[in-house]
């Protein structure tokens, strides 16, 4: 068993965590805000009073932090030099691809192993330990990352050279964004038409406008299993971080002459949904959006 550092215990990184605590991991936990640091300690983490502190003694480090910027700041500052040489550090926030090669090349000049370890499966995966990686880096890095990460999720693939989970991260949830918008708008006009929504779910949920975002994280209230709607849209993945995911993979597609127009009709409504002041609600809030309820 591993001494890890876990820097970032917010929706995702809090349960992510608790696993490794769980598959007897000494983990020493650190994040900005002090419940989340408790709750990682209720969950069997060793609270940690700086970020220094938890990477101190780690032979891995585990990161899940908001966006780029963040893994910058927390890496230069925070990690490099701070933590054991040798030491594997994984990254599993949704970041700019720049910034993920530019943070790994840093941290390979420094001797350390690196890989950026995105996730697909959202909070209810998180706490499961059911999470979907994507791992970009060395293949010697992601044999040493493949454990660890098991420990967390159901499936642990190889995407490539580091820079390549982001990659496939970002391709990931422009598809899930524009599935979600096309889900609401299915419902409210499946409302409209006089349909019992139950009752669609139990049809299209069997049928072949089936997707992640209707039959595990239904923006219903009261549909299909328990998602972030019966829960008035708070927690899960915040509208905000979804437009920052879309306004990665459109940024990416500019740069790489490819075409998106359903990733840049979701990206743009999620930009008038945070205009609106829903930003902090969960992503599946865009049926609020689409039915004029939006920052009430
Ligand atoms: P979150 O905002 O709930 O958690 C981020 C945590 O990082 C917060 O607790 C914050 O206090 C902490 N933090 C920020 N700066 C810090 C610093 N300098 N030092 C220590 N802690 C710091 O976000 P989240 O929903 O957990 O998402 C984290 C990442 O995972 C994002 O990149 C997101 O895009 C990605 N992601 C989220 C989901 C989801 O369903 N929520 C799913 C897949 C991927």
């Amino acid at each position: 068993m591993a001494t890890i550092g876990f820097i970032g215990l917010g929706n995702m990184g809090g349960g992510m965590a608790a696993n490794l605590a769980k598959a007897g991991h000494a983990v020493h936990a650190f994040d900005l805000s002090a419940d989340a640091v408790a709750r990682a300690q209720d969950a069997g983490c060793t609270p940690a009073a700086s970020a220094r502190e938890a990477v101190a003694q780690a032979k891995i480090v585990v990161t899940m932090l908001p966006a780029g910027r963040h893994v910058r700041a927390v890496y230069e500052a925070d990690v490099f030099g701070a933590a054991p040489d040798g030491a594997l550090l994984i990254d599993c926030s949704t970041i700019d691809g720049a910034s993920a090669i530019a943070v790994a090349s840093a941290a390979t000049d420094r001797g350390y192993l690196m890989v950026d370890a995105p996730v697909s499966g959202g909070i209810a995966a998180a706490n499961a330990g059911t999470l979907t990686f994507m791992v970009g880096g060395a293949a010697d890095a992601f044999a040493a990352a493949e454990p660890i990460l098991a420990a967390m999720g159901k499936a642990v693939i190889h995407a490539g050279a580091v820079g390549a989970g982001q990659a496939a991260k970002i391709c990931n949830n422009m598809l899930l964004g524009a599935t979600m918008v096309a889900t609401c708008e299915a419902f409210l006009l499946a409302e409209k038409l006089g349909l019992d929504l139950a009752t669609f779910y139990a049809i299209s949920s069997q049928a072949s406008g089936q997707s992640w975002s209707m039959t595990s994280y239904c923006p219903v209230p009261g549909v299909g299993p328990e998602t972030p709607a019966d829960r008035g849209y708070e927690g899960g993945f915040a509208s905000a971080l979804m437009l920052k995911d879309l306004k990665l993979a459109i940024e990416a597609a500019q740069g790489a002459d490819a075409s998106v127009p359903m990733g840049a009709t979701a990206g743009a409504l999620y930009q008038a949904l945070a205009n609106a002041g829903d930003g902090g609600r969960d992503f599946s809030a865009m049926i609020r959006f689409l039915d004029g309820k939006a920052g009430r």
